[in-house]
């Protein structure tokens, strides 16, 4: 079949992937511990469940508005507003099936061809899937262990330029669980308000899941909230992933254009989703309290055990639910690592190519398991790394 061009261009996420291939070894009888997939694997609390029965049962299974249903956008945009400290109003939030969108759409509405857009390497592949799909110019900023995984300002100032449209931040950052400083947000800040034409699209999907520091946003500096776009959702916070509710934050005229690409894609959110996104954020929050704590303790057993295996070393991060250890030492290519991993060890886990050339050398663990799976998935590392 004849595809148009830009497929070509079109990249994934692989961690589906490797996802679809350990369960056809599951299928083939083989135990495999899955440390691959980035998403919470706690129940979405009880009170957001019966929120969304009650929602079916009692006629929100509609269409909705495309920028989201007007209570749902107030009080995103009242938890925003709190949150990061910023002004936002309800006509600046367009509510959509998980955050992804998002990127999709901020891109598509923001970048022509001609146009260059800075995005973390190593990253969530979708940004550089995304940016090279529409025919932009994809610029990737290194983030580099001996900096803690957070990007270089000096580096960053030499790749802004006249053409550079849009640059993509994400913290608590995925692969590498980095978190920036509101040291650095405030120098990117700077820069970023010399050029009148270039927005920030800040990731902050990971803004719940930190660890021992407060989540900081670059839309919170002086004139920044108007070249921002933050992204954030339900998915990791609220252990909602399936459901695909996520939301924007933006300048109000383009949020009326991201919702008229809604009009033309999905059309709305899934409005009794909405409204257990209402229970989300205005209920009990103790769950997330609790998920965040399982979170620590696995990050510190995870950590602690990784640097425990010879030619394996591991930053502690900060931030989301990742680890990211350095595997340069055992001398394979991180994918052939990761594809013996799973071969030899049955643990599942991605290469940090996943998220582009500048994770080689790195693996990335998801720690959203048992803390029991994660200490038999240690050992089995262990031994298989010893017969390398
Ligand atoms: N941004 C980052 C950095 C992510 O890791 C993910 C999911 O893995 C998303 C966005 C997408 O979130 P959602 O599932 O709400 O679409």
């Amino acid at each position: 079949m004849r595809l148009a061009t830009r497929m070509s261009r079109l990249g994934t996420e692989t961690a589906f992937e490797v996802l679809a291939r350990a369960r056809q070894l599951e299928a083939c009888g083989r135990k495999i511990i899955h440390l691959e997939i980035g998403e919470p694997d706690f129940s979405t609390p009880q009170n957001i469940r019966d929120k969304a029965c009650w929602a079916l049962n009692n006629g929100y299974t509609h269409y909705g508005p495309s920028a989201g249903l007007p209570e749902l956008r107030e009080v995103i945009a009242r938890e925003v507003s709190q949150t990061r400290g910023i002004e936002a109003k309800s006509s600046q939030v367009v509510v959509t099936p998980g955050a992804k969108p998002i990127m999709f759409f901020a891109i598509l509405a923001l970048v022509d061809s001609e146009d260059e857009v800075i995005y973390p390497n190593p990253g969530f592949p979708i940004y550089e899937s995304v940016i090279n799909f529409l025919g932009a110019k994809a610029v990737p900023i290194p983030l580099r262990e001996e900096n803690r995984f957070r990007l270089d300002l000096d580096e960053l100032k030499k790749l802004i330029n006249p053409k550079t449209r849009l640059l993509i931040l994400n913290s608590p950052h995925n692969p590498t669980g980095g978190v920036l400083t509101q040291e650095d947000l405030k120098a990117i800040a700077e820069m970023v308000l010399k050029y009148p034409d270039l927005y920030v699209l800040s990731d902050e999907i990971y803004s719940r899941t930190l660890y021992t520091s407060k989540h900081h946003s670059i839309a919170s500096f002086p004139g920044m909230q108007e070249k921002t776009i933050i992204l954030d959702g339900f998915s990791k916070t609220y252990a909602m992933t399936g459901w695909r509710l996520g939301y924007g934050v933006m300048e109000e005229s383009l949020a009326v254009s991201i919702a008229r690409l809604q009009t033309n894609s999905n059309s709305c959110t899934a409005t009794f989703a909405q409204i257990a996104g209402i229970e989300a954020l205005t209920g009990d929050q103790s769950e997330v309290e609790r998920m965040g704590g399982e979170f620590k303790r696995r990050r510190d057993v995870l950590i602690e055990g990784l640097n425990k295996i010879p030619r394996l070393k591991a930053l502690l991060p900060d931030g989301a639910f990742y680890a990211f250890p350095n595997v340069s030492q055992i001398g394979w290519p991180s994918k052939k690592l990761a594809d013996y991993l799973m071969d030899e060890a049955g643990v599942a886990v991605l290469s940090g190519t996943a998220f582009g050339m500048f994770g080689e050398g790195y693996l990335r663990l998801s720690y959203a398991n048992s803390v029991e799976n994660i200490k038999e998935a240690l050992e089995k590392i262990e031994k298989a790394v010893a017969k390398i």
